[in-house]
């Protein structure tokens, strides 16, 4: 059965180019014009895969991204953004955009994203979002912005925990009681060797920092809008 893509784009020339193309690579495609009729047809109708528009004439495409996935739509939502608008596209990825692609593309690029995000199949609610990092738990996989992170048992199971409870300072103890066997007090100590391994895959080379340290308390992972709450210190 073949994968159903809606294309929510009102540059008619982009949306033909888009849908002719996946529909020879044999993917059903339907495209609507404003963000109204996006919203409206994924209220009716299941698809696999959203190629979403950010300038559309009516609500812009953040918007309707919002507006979808605040209806527990979890479909992956490629966005199609503008050259340059490099605010758009992070906000789009922190409001629940899987990737995105900058106009103009090459066909191939795309498809290639397409099928990227329709392997990782329906994620729902075993799939972990903090910003650009996503945690599928079914796969035990772990991405930053599309590129995979590789992580031993330990360090996966400390982000999955900090990852199920974003925006929330977790303590040192309460990272081992998640972690580890329990009773094992000695151990708070290596919380912070392992922390320093996360950022080191997660964290170091990106500008925004997601792996919060909390004074006094332990560790928080957030998205963090571009100034730092005072309370928190980032290191
Ligand atoms: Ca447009």
């Amino acid at each position: 059965m073949s994968s159903r893509v809606l294309v929510i784009e009102d540059e008619q020339r982009i949306a033909d180019f888009v849908s002719k193309g996946l529909q020879g690579a044999g993917y059903t495609v339907e495209v609507v014009n404003t963000g109204k009729q996006g919203v409206d047809r994924v209220h009716d109708s299941d698809f696999d895969l959203i190629l979403l528009d950010l300038m559309l004439p009516d609500i812009d495409g953040l918007s309707v991204l919002e507006t979808l996935r605040n209806r527990k739509v979890t479909c992956p939502v490629l966005i199609l953004s503008a050259r340059g608008a490099v605010d758009d596209r992070v906000h789009g990825l922190e409001v629940g955009a899987d990737d995105y692609i900058t106009k103009p593309f090459a066909f191939v690029e795309l498809l290639a994203r397409v099928r990227a995000l329709l392997r990782r199949g329906q994620p729902s609610a075993e799939r972990l979002q903090v910003g650009d990092l996503v945690m599928d738990c079914v796969r035990r996989k772990v991405t930053r912005a599309g590129e995979g992170i590789d992580l031993a048992p330990k360090e996966y199971g400390i982000l999955e925990y900090m990852m199920r409870n974003p925006g929330k300072p977790l303590s040192r103890t309460m990272i081992v009681d998640h972690v580890w066997e329990k009773d094992y007090d000695g151990l708070t100590n290596i919380v912070d060797v392992y922390i320093r391994h996360l950022r080191s895959k997660i964290d170091d080379r990106w500008q925004r920092k997601l792996i919060l340290t909390v004074r006094g308390i332990g560790y928080m992972i957030e998205a963090q809008p571009d100034r730092a709450p005072a309370a928190v210190e980032v290191s």
